[in-house]
């Protein structure tokens, strides 16, 4: 505790904003969490790298938190710091190159990239977290991912004190996956995405096309982390989940979607045990039927690893 009050002062003195005993529920779309020690959230990039250099020199268990779109915090919270993204959103353009702040969200990257006529991003539109999430995830939707556009990533090394740059292809993305989530001491400050000049119109109407089929198949009125499992080689999970039966699945305030079994949502009241025991339950039920493991692509983090 002691090692935290000195980097709440430290982090006072630099003038960065620090919260303490913040519900990690107010911050997470899965509505879900206790309170962490501390959320620092840095207003620009030089502060972000601030704050991650004092969190590393005071030794403490430390998270990087973007929009909080695909995590599973611990009913008991957590003893550490949250370095917290969100107000990191710069998003700038040079011709057909876009480059963003960490915390930019997707939404609002695909928008300005829509103003400027420049397509690649329209499949990023609807999915609700920040450029850093999108890239620890190589999020994507509707046959488009990160990997297809980033060209350069900005990101800060917390074991050799400097911020480094990665190209694409070192980012060594594959389907929901990159390099950052072998490499913990990495924070993505920001990158750049090559873009290519389109129609205007025919950008919105894609995005509009692809936020109508989210709104249509998606339980969106329901907190959740989108969808819960990776997609299995040859198969669908929400198709394994659904065909098992499971639609409406429910422990405790956590349910299994009626209208989409991919996603496991918030009916009401849900806590973290209650969505990772109906986890466990849903792998459980598919290995058994379908001879299939499926693997959580929601980030979950117990308080048993957080110490
Ligand atoms: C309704 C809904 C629909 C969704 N649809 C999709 C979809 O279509 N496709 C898809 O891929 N995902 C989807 N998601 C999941 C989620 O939005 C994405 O994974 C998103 O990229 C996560 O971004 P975030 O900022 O919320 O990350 P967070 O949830 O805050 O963090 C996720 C992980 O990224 C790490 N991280 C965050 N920022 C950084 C950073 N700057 N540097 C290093 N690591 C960082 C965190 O430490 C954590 O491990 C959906 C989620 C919801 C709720």
């Amino acid at each position: 505790m002691q090692a935290l009050q000195q980097l709440e002062a430290k982090l006072n003195t630099l003038g960065i904003p620090v919260r303490r005993d913040v519900p990690l529920a107010l911050h997470t779309s899965f509505h879900i969490g206790g309170p962490i020690t501390l959320m620092v959230e840095p207003t620009d990039e030089n502060q972000l790298v601030q704050s991650l250099r004092a969190v590393k020199s005071s030794g403490v268990f430390s998270l990087v938190l973007g929009r909080g779109s695909n995590v599973l915090f611990p009913d008991e919270g957590i003893e550490g710091v949250a370095v917290r993204t969100t107000a990191v959103r710069e998003i700038t353009k040079d011709d057909n190159l876009v480059s963003a702040s960490c915390g930019a969200t997707l939404a609002e990257i695909a928008r300005e990239a829509q103003k400027s006529a420049l397509t690649g991003l329209e499949f990023a539109h609807g999915i609700p977290g920040t450029l850093g999430g999108a890239l620890y995830m190589n999020a994507g939707a509707y046959g488009g991912e990160m990997s297809q556009i980033v060209r350069t990533v900005r990101l800060y090394d917390a074991k050799r004190n400097e911020v480094i740059m990665l190209t694409g292809e070192q980012m060594e993305f594959s389907y929901r996956h990159s390099c950052l989530q072998a490499h913990p001491e990495w924070t993505v400050l920001g990158a750049t995405m090559a873009l290519t000049p389109d129609d205007g119109e025919a950008i919105e109407a894609r995005m509009q096309d692809y936020m109508q089929r989210r709104r249509e198949k998606q339980p969106l009125e329901y907190p959740s982390a989108g969808s819960t499992f990776k997609r299995p080689e040859g198969a669908f999970a929400g198709q394994l989940i659904e065909q098992s039966g499971l639609k409406g699945c429910r422990i405790g305030g956590a349910m299994v979607s009626p209208k989409h079994a991919g996603f496991i949502i918030n009916a009401g009241g849900a806590t973290a045990l209650d969505v990772r025991r109906l986890i466990e339950h849903v792998r459980m039920v598919v290995l058994r039927d379908h001879g299939i493991e499926l693997d959580p692509e929601v980030q979950i983090l117990t308080a048993h690893l957080a110490r």
